[in-house]
């Protein structure tokens, strides 16, 4: 057979990357990577849809939500199918074929969903479905634990935060705009209470990694929030000015 002959450049698309961005809730780390993912041509990873969705599950079957068995053999059972929107960021999240996308999105899920992902057996099933996912292709995953637990090899660490009540006025408009009702208030005494149980639970905690670039977007669209994410990552992997 003739050898290949001519110049060929490879573009970052044929190589294997992992980029991680955690951060606190509603710090806009889900619509970032989503539009980073869509760019790049890599798979959007929302692992706190994840986390959610075994949430709803439990609450749906009236599970106990601090028996850490009955939870971690859920988590063993769940069969969750997670798609990412065609036209707008999102994704649409299935567990044994049920839509459940606006489900795992309520008021209520929201007040559980910290105290399920506190779980050892949890958190270990989760994982094993991120890692799984990775191996396969690109990703740009979203969380709380990606750079320090789940791929603390990754070639980019974003840790992304806005100030609370920034972080609040967001989710309250969603809210809002979704036709549910509630305070401002209430909204931010949920984030509030996540944050703190995510930062402190002994396994695989909300933190930054030693190695991650902090992004403030308190005062940042969605796309100035977007450059700045994409100048590290043109930074770290090395595109080529016309690849992206
Ligand atoms: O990102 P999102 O706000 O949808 O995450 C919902 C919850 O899922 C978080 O408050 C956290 O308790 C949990 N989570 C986690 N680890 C992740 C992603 C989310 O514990 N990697």
């Amino acid at each position: 057979m003739k050898p290949l002959s001519g110049n060929f450049r490879t573009s970052y698309k044929d190589k294997h990357f992992i980029i991680a961005i955690d951060g606190p809730a509603a710090s806009g780390k889900s619509t970032a990577a989503y539009l980073l993912a869509k760019k790049m041509g890599f798979i959007y990873l929302d692992t706190g849809a994840m986390y959610r969705a075994i949430t709803w599950m439990a609450l749906n079957e009236n599970a106990d939500l601090e028996n850490e068995k009955s939870l971690s053999n859920l988590a063993k059972k769940i069969n969750i199918k997670i798609y990412p929107l065609e036209d707008h960021p999102g994704v649409k999240v299935y567990v044994d074929e049920k839509d459940i996308s606006s489900l795992i999105r309520s008021p209520l899920v929201n007040k559980w969903v910290s105290v399920v992902s506190k779980i050892s057996g949890v958190r270990k099933a989760m994982v094993e479905m991120q890692r799984k996912i990775a191996r396969e292709r690109s990703v740009v995953a979203e969380g709380r634990d990606i750079g320090t637990v789940v791929f603390p090899n990754a070639d980019v660490k974003i840790f992304l935060v806005a100030s609370l009540e920034e972080r609040a006025k967001r989710r309250w408009k969603e809210f809002q705009e979704k036709g549910i009702s509630c305070s401002l208030e209430e909204v931010k005494k949920n984030l509030e209470a996540r944050d703190k149980l995510d930062r402190e639970r002994n396994i695989s905690p909300l933190r930054k990694a030693e190695d991650a670039l902090v992004v403030d977007n308190t005062h940042l669209g969605i796309f100035e929030t977007l450059d700045r994410i994409l100048n590290v990552v043109k930074d770290k992997i090395g595109i080529e000015k016309n690849d992206l």
